[in-house]
């Protein structure tokens, strides 16, 4: 093995990101190092390479960028036992302490202290990644790297949708971003009865009707309301998922539910934004903030939905080498992709 390896660095306080030589990073005890194979291009990525206010407050100069992943273990750090050279896997890229009352508890998803690679610490868009070996994720013969590299935002989406039983239910997903189709494919797969997703954006629409048996609806162009009453729904969505960050989804999912209905949101508003709370008081609607996945409940369950039927892949529509990773970042910002996935090989 050479002592340098590619990566892709967040070099200048400007859009984009640049290759960029380092030296492969040395282990420690508790340690894996993981010859990276495939990785996806997050929305993370995307505020990441624009040098949005929220990047340029958070992601220090010089990152090694990327948290997806799918790779190989190359190298063992002393203590680490129950893993081995040659095993596929990918991870979660939180990093999580273990003092904290929440951690102390098992709630690692919870703790306070949680640093992501390649938005806090080197991340997984280079062709060596440490990760500490409680991080890794084994990925059995049945879930090739390309789907290894997006199960993380597939965990998002399955944290999200198994939030509230979903078993029977009507079920309303605002933003068919890659995660909310993602979202709706789960929700399928657990037995929902009607699965809408609404976004603006008809590529989208059309990439989720193609992932997933739901029914897509433009919101631009149609209004929720005849749909409920196509679909012979009488008092409105059980569950919602708000999942494009857009306060005017919010509404209208908060419009759209039942009396006592659930929300589960994992889409991030850029801002503060005004909420008529007095509505959702009056509808008695539980709403439940999302964020990333449970270590490890939710990578159990996923990799368990994926051997079990639930299939993904459509919703990966670009493929580029690593080399090419500009043309993977415009076809991203662009909005008409799904998941973007650089191979590394
Ligand atoms: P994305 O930006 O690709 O998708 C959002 C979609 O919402 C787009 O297709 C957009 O056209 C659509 N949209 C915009 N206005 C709409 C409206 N009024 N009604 C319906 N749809 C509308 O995002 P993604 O990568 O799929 O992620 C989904 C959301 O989840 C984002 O807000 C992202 O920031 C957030 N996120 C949160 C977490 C977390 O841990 N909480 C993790 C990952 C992503
Ligand atoms: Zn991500």
């Amino acid at each position: 093995m050479s002592n340098e390896m590619m990566t892709l660095a967040k070099l200048r306080p400007e859009p984009g990101l640049w290759m960029d030589p380092r030296p492969v990073p040395e282990i420690g005890p508790d340690d894996v190092l993981i010859r990276i194979r495939k990785t996806g291009i997050c929305g993370t990525d995307i505020h990441i390479w624009n040098w949005d206010d929220w990047a340029a407050r958070t992601v220090p100069l010089g990152l090694v960028t990327g948290h997806e992943f799918a790779g190989e273990i190359v190298e063992l750090g002393r203590n680490v036992e129950g893993l081995s050279i040659g095993q596929r896997c990918s991870g979660e890229g939180h990093l999580i302490g273990k003092t904290s009352r929440q951690s102390r508890a098992g709630k690692f998803h919870l703790d306070p202290a949680t640093r992501g690679i390649g938005v806090n610490e080197q991340g997984a868009f280079a062709q060596y990644l440490r990760l500490p070996a409680f991080n890794v994720v084994p990925l059995p013969d049945e879930i090739d790297d390309e789907i290894g590299a997006i199960l993380d935002p597939l965990g998002n989406a399955v944290h999200t949708a198994l939030s509230f039983d979903l078993v029977g239910e009507d079920v309303l997903i605002t933003g068919a971003g890659p995660i909310g189709i993602m979202a709706a494919a789960v929700a399928r797969h657990v037995g929902a009865r009607h699965v809408v997703i609404t976004d603006v954006n008809p590529d989208r629409l059309a990439l989720a009707a193609e992932v997933a048996d739901v029914i897509p609806v433009n919101v631009a162009q149609e209004d929720l309301k005849s749909v409920e009453s196509r679909l012979k729904m009488s008092q409105g969505f059980d569950v919602g998922m708000e999942m494009s960050g857009n306060q005017a989804a919010l509404d209208q999912m908060v419009d759209a539910m039942v009396m006592g209905g659930r929300i589960a949101m994992l889409g991030i508003p850029p801002g503060k934004s005004p909420v008529d709370w007095s509505r959702i008081v009056f509808k008695a609607i539980t709403i439940k903030g999302v964020y990333g996945r449970e270590i490890f409940e939710t990578w159990y369950k996923m990799i368990a939905m994926l051997e079990n039927g639930l299939n993904v892949r459509k919703v990966i529509t670009h493929r580029y080498k690593v080399a090419d990773f500009q043309q993977g970042f415009e076809v991203m910002r662009s909005g008409r992709s799904g998941k973007v996935v650089l191979d590394w090989d």
